[in-house]
C-alpha cells in the first residue's frame, strides 16, 4: 500500500500549457508557426503575420496572404492591398490551392520537440501525429485533475494518481489511494500497541483485550457492589480469583462487574465468595500451625541433645583435668595471672582468696590444692603500718582413693615462689618446707570436697619483695609445690 504518493510535476487545466501542443491550439487565425525542416521558401510567407501561409489566398494584384490575415486587414482598414495599395475587396481574393498543397507537403518538426519528440513529418499529417504523439498533454482518465504528457499517463494512473484504486494489505479493503493515510488510522487489522501493557495486536482486538485480558488494565474492585470504591489492577483481581477454588465463585466474581442494577443480586454471591476465601485461609493456617508444632518439637529435641553433649564435654574436661592432676605425682606448678589486679583489690579492703586446680600426690595418692591470699595492710599496736604479704596454704581435698589411703596425711610439703629472672644464675627462688602435723584438722580425711582448714604460711613473702625482685613476669607469679607422702 502506497501511503505517501507523490505525483510528478503535472500541469493542471486552466494553467499555462507551455510549449506542448493540444489540438485546440491548431485552430489558429494566423500563419503556421511550426519549425519547418528545411525552412520554407520565402514565397510562402504571409507579409502580414510573417509566418508560413495558412489557407494561402491570392489577390487579383498577384500577392499571397493567409486567408484570415487579408480578410481581417480589409475589414479593419482601407479596402486596399497592404503591399501595393491597389483597391481590393473580398471578391478579389481567391484560394491558392497550389501553394496550399506545396506548404502542406513541407516537413515540420513535431511541436512537442522541446519536450523530447524527435518526429519530422509533412504538415498535412500534423493532426494525426498530435493525436498519437506521446508528448501531447492529456488529462488523467481517472479525472483526478492532473494533465500530463500522454506517455506519463500509465505511470501516473498506476503509481501516483490519488484516485487510483488500491487495496489495504492489512484488511483487504479497496479504496482511492489518497484515502490510505486516513484508513491506516482506522483500519481494524492494523497492528497497534495496548496503551496499558504494550502488547501488540490488531486494532479490532484491543477492546476485547482491555475488557477481558489486559493485565495492566485498571478495573473496579470486585467488591464494589458492597461499597468499595478502590480501583485495582486486573492482575491483582486475578490473584483473588485464583484464591477461589470453584468455578462457580469465579463466575460470581465476573458478574460483580455488571451494572448498578445487578449489584443487589450479586451481594449474596460476594458473601459466599468471601466465606470460601476465609475457609481456604483457615485451612492454610491449620496446615501452618501443624508445621510450627512439628518444628517446635524437633527444636526441643535438638536442645536436649545439645545439653547432653555439653554435659559430655564438661565430664570429659573434668576427666582430662583429673587425669593430668594424677600424673603430676606430687609436683605442681601454679601460675597466678594478673597479680597487680589482686593487689589493688586487696588494698581497697577486699579479701582476695585464690584456689589452684587440684593435684594428686601420686596416681593413687592424696588429692590437694593450693590457696593464695594477699593480706590487707594493717596498723600495728605501736602505730606502724604492717605491709601486705602473699600467703600460701595447702588444702587436702576429697579424692577417688581416700578409702584406700592412711589418715591423717603424713609427709612433707615444699612450697616455693619461683624467681623468673631470665638469667638462671641470678634466680633466687623462695622456698619453705613443712612437716605435716597429724593432729591438725588440715590433714584429716575430708568430709567436704575441700578441707576448710589449710596448712601453710600467712606471711610467705612481702608483696614489696615480690615486686622488688624478678618474681613477676607479665604480671604472673609461678608457685611450685612438691608433696612427699609417707604413705
Ligand atoms: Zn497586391
Ligand atoms: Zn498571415
Ligand atoms: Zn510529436
Ligand atoms: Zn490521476
Ligand atoms: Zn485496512
Ligand atoms: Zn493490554
Ligand atoms: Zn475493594
Amino acid at each position: 500500500m502506497n501511503t505517501s504518493s507523490q505525483d510528478p510535476p503535472s500541469r493542471n487545466s486552466g494553467s499555462d500549457l507551455g510549449s506542448s501542443t493540444s489540438l485546440s491550439q491548431l485552430q489558429s487565425l494566423e500563419g503556421y508557426e511550426y519549425d519547418f525542416d528545411p525552412p520554407v521558401d520565402s514565397r510562402y510567407e504571409c507579409p502580414i503575420c510573417l509566418l508560413v501561409l495558412r489557407d494561402p489566398s491570392q489577390t487579383k494584384c498577384g500577392h499571397r496572404f493567409c486567408r484570415e490575415c487579408i480578410l481581417r486587414t480589409l475589414k479593419n482598414s482601407s479596402l486596399r492591398c497592404p503591399i501595393d495599395n491597389e483597391p481590393l475587396s473580398e471578391a478579389d481574393i481567391f484560394p491558392d490551392n497550389y501553394a496550399k498543397r506545396e506548404i502542406l507537403n513541407c516537413n515540420i518538426k513535431c511541436p512537442n520537440k522541446d519536450d523530447g519528440c524527435k518526429k519530422i513529418f509533412p504538415l498535412c499529417e500534423l493532426k494525426a501525429h498530435i493525436q498519437e504523439c506521446q508528448y501531447t498533454l492529456a488529462p488523467c482518465p481517472n479525472k483526478c485533475g492532473s494533465i500530463l504528457p500522454r506517455r506519463d499517463i500509465d505511470d501516473h494512473v498506476g503509481k501516483f494518481c490519488g484516485l487510483r484504486i488500491v487495496m489495504c494489505t492489512c484488511c483487504g479493503a479497496n479504496m482511492h489511494a489518497q484515502l490510505t493515510q486516513d484508513h491506516v488510522m482506522v483500519c481494524p487489522k492494523v497492528p497497534i500497541k495496548c496503551d496499558n501493557c504494550h502488547k501488540e495486536m490488531n486494532r479490532d482486538m484491543i477492546n476485547h483485550h482491555l475488557q477481558t485480558a489486559c493485565e495492566q488494565m485498571t478495573v473496579m474492585c470486585p467488591f464494589y457492589p458492597l461499597g468499595c470504591g478502590y480501583s485495582v489492577n486486573r492482575r491483582q483481581e486475578e490473584c483473588m480469583a485464583q484464591a477461589l477454588s470453584s468455578g462457580q465463585s469465579a463466575s460470581a466474581l465476573e458478574s460483580t462487574q455488571g451494572s448498578e442494577a445487578d449489584a443487589a443480586s450479586t451481594i449474596p454471591l460476594v458473601f459466599s465468595m468471601m466465606e470460601q476465601i476465609t475457609a481456604s485461609f483457615d485451612q492454610k493456617i491449620e496446615a501452618r500451625n501443624k508445621e510450627i508444632a512439628e518444628l517446635k518439637s524437633s527444636v526441643s529435641n535438638l536442645k536436649k541433645q545439645n545439653t547432653e553433649l555439653s554435659q559430655v564435654v564438661i565430664d570429659l574436661q573434668a576427666l582430662v583435668a583429673n587425669s593430668l592432676s594424677k600424673i603430676c605425682c606430687g609436683k605442681f606448678y601454679w601460675t597466678i595471672q594478673g597479680f597487680s589486679g589482686y593487689k589493688q583489690r586487696s588494698l581497697k579492703g577486699e579479701l582476695v582468696t585464690l584456689h589452684s586446680q587440684p593435684f594428686f600426690t601420686s596416681t593413687w595418692g592424696y588429692k590437694m590444692c593450693l590457696r593464695a591470699n594477699i593480706t590487707q595492710p594493717q596498723t600495728a599496736s605501736d602505730g606502724s603500718s604492717l605491709q601486705q604479704h602473699l600467703s600460701l596454704f595447702v588444702h587436702v581435698m576429697q579424692g577417688d582413693n581416700d578409702a584406700l589411703l592412711p589418715w591423717p596425711f603424713t609427709g612433707k610439703i615444699m612450697l616455693a615462689l619461683l624467681d623468673q629472672n631470665k638469667d638462671e644464675s641470678l634466680q633466687k627462688h623462695v622456698q619453705e618446707t613443712l612437716e605435716a602435723k597429724p593432729n591438725l584438722a588440715a590433714f584429716q580425711r575430708p568430709v567436704l570436697p575441700r578441707n576448710q582448714k589449710g596448712f601453710g604460711f600467712i606471711e610467705f613473702m612481702p608483696v614489696s619483695a615480690i615486686e622488688g625482685g624478678s618474681y613477676l613476669l607479665n604480671d604472673c607469679l609461678v608457685v611450685y609445690a612438691q608433696v612427699f607422702s609417707h604413705a
